[in-house]
């Protein structure tokens, strides 16, 4: 699942193809979008900036034009140079925008909108979302709030994915976060305090906001590779303690720990 590293990164990558540039053709290819007339909305539009919040991209286009998108799962956005081969089957795209020198495609999208800027501001699904981990602004008295307000009896690890309190965290960063700061994602929120709740977002921001300059696999330890995510049953790096994982929470969402150093 995309991370809001990931989407930040899309977003520049999209905006250096995007912006300044002429639009020579938007197409919507999905069965589900082929009433939507979206490419005569947009015909002649400039883009006038490519962002993202969390896992949320918007496209902006001139004249008050947004196009939200959010890949859930298995979406991508692939950006590509006018000739190169795509990487995933055109059947799968929902989106191909065009200029004279790149293709920028959405794969496999479930949420594209096209809504007016003023509907984004207060798209309640949008207005919800907490503060961006991956943002030069990020707010950790608003993280802080959000998270006190939400069930204090939920496990630590599963309340940092819930995007209404932090954006951006996925289930890797969860993780890894967490081996970071030295912190049990079992434990009850409740029983984790602000201090160790904010050495978690701290301890994962330097690498995120990395990782979305860069692009490319998540690295969390100076090694290469991760710390405990994906290494059930190999040892510690830190400790020789075997690491575990278990499925946490109502998603049921993998959460990888090293029972010693998180104790
Ligand atoms: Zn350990």
């Amino acid at each position: 699942m995309p991370e809001g590293d990931t989407i930040h990164n899309a977003a520049k990558r999209i905006g250096s193809a995007l912006l300044g540039k002429e639009i020579r053709s938007l197409e919507t290819p999905q069965e589900r979008h082929r009433f939507d007339r979206w490419p005569d909305r947009l015909a002649g539009r400039a883009v006038r900036s490519v962002d993202a919040h969390g896992k949320h991209l918007f496209l902006r286009f001139e004249g008050d034009l947004t196009l939200h998108s959010h890949l859930r799962m298995g979406g991508w956005w692939g950006v590509f140079r006018r000739g190169e081969r795509w990487r995933r089957s055109p059947r799968r795209a929902w989106l191909v925008i065009r200029t004279d020198e790149h293709e920028v495609v959405q794969f496999d999208g479930p949420v594209l909108e096209l809504m007016t800027d003023s509907r984004t501001r207060f798209d309640r699904r949008l207005a919800m979302l907490g503060t961006d981990i991956v943002a030069d602004d990020f707010d950790e008295k608003s993280y802080l709030r959000r998270l006190r307000g939400d069930d204090q009896a939920r496990g630590f690890g599963d309340a940092l994915l819930d995007q209404r309190t932090v954006a951006g965290i996925g289930n890797i960063w969860k993780c890894e976060g967490c081996f970071m700061a030295g912190i049990d994602p079992w434990r009850r929120t409740g029983e984790v305090s602000d201090d160790e709740a904010l050495s978690v977002v701290r301890a994962i921001r330097p690498g995120i906001r990395e990782s979305a300059e860069r692009g490319g696999r998540v690295i969390t330890r100076p090694g290469g590779g991760n710390w405990v995510y994906e290494r059930t049953g190999l040892p510690c790096f830190r400790c020789q303690t075997l690491v575990r994982s278990r499925g946490q929470g109502d998603d049921n969402r993998t959460t990888f720990w090293c029972p010693a150093c998180q104790a």
